[in-house]
């Protein structure tokens, strides 16, 4: 069983370079921001407030999660229901981290995230504390960083290709403050572990991330 956890903020390349290697790798890819990406959806759906931990963690319990892995990638099930773009509206951007502050929440969601670790034969899981507190025995830990700007415009031509109007400073704004927020909460804050190998990939391309975590998994 082979376990490698890849952490970092938003647009700094994660779900990208985890999804590759997982494809080179042969390995388990399980997408840890989908997770609570599922719960404020619902939540917005459902008229629970960002406030309720008792509403969001009976959410976080009671849904039905599959990814299934398709050509571009993975494809999020959410009870029976393709989410895959809906869970990357704006909208769910912005709420997330109000999400995934409460206790309750995450102590759900890590659950469930390592009994899929436990279940597949090997996993590459990535989000903001799988290295820290999901996976601490991880064989490999990569926290992948960027520039605030290279961060922003990469995110931006994403939600742009699902109809985003606004404009790079917008989302500049939203990542500023979901960073905030998720680096100075309580419990289980973004950060490297100790033992992560921290790259900047502001002025690299995809492939090479990728390349540079594949051969450390070799190494
Ligand atoms: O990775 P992604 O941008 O989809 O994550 C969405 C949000 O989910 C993060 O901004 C953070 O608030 C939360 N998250 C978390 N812990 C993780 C993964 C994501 O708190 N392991």
């Amino acid at each position: 069983m082979v376990k490698i956890a890849l952490d970092g903020p938003a647009g700094a390349g994660k779900s990208t370079v985890a999804k590759e290697v997982a494809k080179r790798l042969q390995m388990t890819y399980v997408d840890s921001g989908a997770m609570y990406r599922c719960v404020t959806y619902l939540a917005i759906k459902r008229h629970v407030t960002m406030q309720d931990e008792t509403g969001l963690s009976n959410l976080a319990n009671a849904m039905q999660l599959m990814f299934i892995p398709s050509e571009h990638g993975q494809v999020v099930h959410l009870d029976g229901v393709d989410v895959t773009d809906a869970i990357r509206s704006s909208e769910v951007g912005a709420l997330v981290p109000l999400v995934a502050k409460h206790a309750r929440v995450r102590e759900c969601l890590v659950e469930k995230q390592r009994e899929m670790a436990r279940t597949a034969h090997s996993v590459v899981m990535d989000g903001r504390d799988i290295g820290t507190h999901v996976l601490p025995d991880a064989v490999v830990k990569v926290y992948l960083t960027a520039t605030l700007d290279v961060r922003a415009r990469r995110r931006h031509e994403e939600l742009v290709r699902q109809g985003f109007t606004g404009s790079v400073a917008d989302v500049m704004k939203l990542l500023h403050e979901r960073d905030e927020i998720d680096g100075r909460r309580e419990i289980a804050p973004m950060r490297p572990a100790s033992d992560a190998v921290v790259l900047d990939t502001s002025c690299l391309a995809i492939h090479e991330v990728t390349a540079m975590v594949v051969s450390l998994c070799q190494a």
